[in-house]
């Protein structure tokens, strides 16, 4: 899942869900040089969801963020998990997640490049 990373570059507009069975939730993430548009869209079941097109789905949360804002969140969200359940227990939660480790690194590095963030953003070492 290395495509919040496209958010950053050429590719404006990532997918990615969560099986949250029996239903699929949908995040579409829209992005231009400031913003990043959320928008997640629930559907009744995963078991085929995945194949339709958003517009078969429910919106139930829509927001625009600002494009360092949105990274600097997900960032710390991954922070917080791994100072809560360390090393181990982060690569088990997150492997089970639509934010894996290698996406969160790509995130990370883009951040740092692009956002003037003031933060490391250095999971073993915040
Ligand atoms: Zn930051």
């Amino acid at each position: 899942m290395a495509a919040a990373g496209g958010l950053y570059g050429q590719q404006r507009t990532t997918r990615f869900f969560f099986d949250a069975e029996p239903q699929e939730l949908r995040w579409v993430l829209r992005a231009t040089d400031e913003v990043i548009n959320v928008t997640i869209y629930e559907f009744p079941d995963v078991s085929v969801s995945p194949d339709l097109p958003d517009t078969d789905g429910t919106v139930i949360w829509r927001s625009t963020q600002s494009r360092c804002l949105f990274s600097h969140a997900v960032l710390n969200a991954a922070q917080d998990v791994f100072t809560e359940h360390g090393q181990a227990g982060y690569q088990a939660k997150w492997m089970l997640h639509p934010f894996p480790v290698a996406l969160v690194q790509d995130l990370r590095r883009l951040h740092l490049r692009d956002d003037a963030c003031g933060l490391s953003h250095d999971l073993a070492h915040p």
